[in-house]
């Protein structure tokens, strides 16, 4: 069964009784990466905050139609709730980070959890092997590259265990290399049945990806949804 189920969803900012979204549809299975492409402005960050929740929790906007994340509706359930279900990468991992060094970022999670002591140690040695970090346990997170401090945001949230994972233009802050990694690894959270929703607003990029679907949106409406060689051809 499906991970994200959007049907006929849109999302108005009461800030500027806007419609910033929608009318949409979107359905990602398990094992499927979903490329959200689209000009500034139309929509694509706004999505992201549909499926994690900051709309309504963070941003005050009305939301019509049905958000289901893990089979459950995204309505009515808490942040907390939600993080657990959804993981979110920021475009920018310093504005992410929040943990000291290394290993108290990956731990920061599972503590607002209230995880035993125990299961946070479990996750971080586990997150951290799996990641290629476990060298950098230790280290200030103050000190690390952008590659790095890419590579331990996506290890927190990780640590969480999400189903799904949303992530805002992950190669902006990264040299080829690092992105290349990074990719990788969201590559291998996808194929053992998790789902992504990735944001990407250079056309040119996407085929790094690997996209297994393009929605290309078009001032809050979807003006392609399908492959990316049928996107790529239209373009
Ligand atoms: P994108 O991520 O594709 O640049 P956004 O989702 O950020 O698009 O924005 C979609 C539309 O919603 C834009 O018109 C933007 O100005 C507006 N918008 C975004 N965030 C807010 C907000 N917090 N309050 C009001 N309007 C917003
Ligand atoms: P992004 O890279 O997410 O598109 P922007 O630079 O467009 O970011 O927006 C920065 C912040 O301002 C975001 O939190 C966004 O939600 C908010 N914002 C964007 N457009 C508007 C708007 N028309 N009214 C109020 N807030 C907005």
């Amino acid at each position: 069964t499906a991970l994200i189920e959007v049907r006929d969803a849109s999302v108005r900012y009461l800030s500027t009784g806007r419609t910033a979204l929608g009318p949409v549809d979107l359905t990602v299975d398990p094992g499927r990466l979903l490329l959200v492409a689209g000009p500034s402005g139309c929509g694509k960050s706004t999505l992201l905050r549909l499926l994690n929740g900051l709309v309504p929790h963070a941003y005050r906007a009305e939301i019509t139609g049905e958000v289901n994340v893990d089979g459950r509706p995204v309505a009515g359930r808490t942040l907390r709730d939600l993080s657990t279900v959804v993981g979110t990468m920021l475009q920018d991992p310093r504005r992410q980070v929040v943990g000291t060094t290394v290993a108290a970022e990956i731990a920061f999670g599972p503590e607002n959890l209230g995880l035993p002591r125990e299961e946070i140690r479990r996750r971080i040695t586990e997150v951290a092997g799996r990641l290629g970090l476990t060298h950098l346990l230790d280290r200030a997170t103050a000190g690390l590259s952008g590659g790095e401090l890419q590579m331990v945001a996506f290890a927190g949230v990780l640590a969480m265990r999400p189903r799904v994972v949303v992530v805002d233009e992950p190669l902006a802050n990264l040299d080829p290399a690092a992105g290349l990694r990074l990719l990788g690894e969201l590559r291998r959270f996808v194929d053992e049945g998790g789902a992504a929703v990735v944001v990407e607003h250079r056309v040119d990029d996407i085929l790094e990806f690997a996209p297994d679907e393009v929605l290309y949106l078009e001032a809050g409406r979807t003006a392609y949804r399908g492959p990316v060689a049928g996107f790529l051809r239209a373009a």
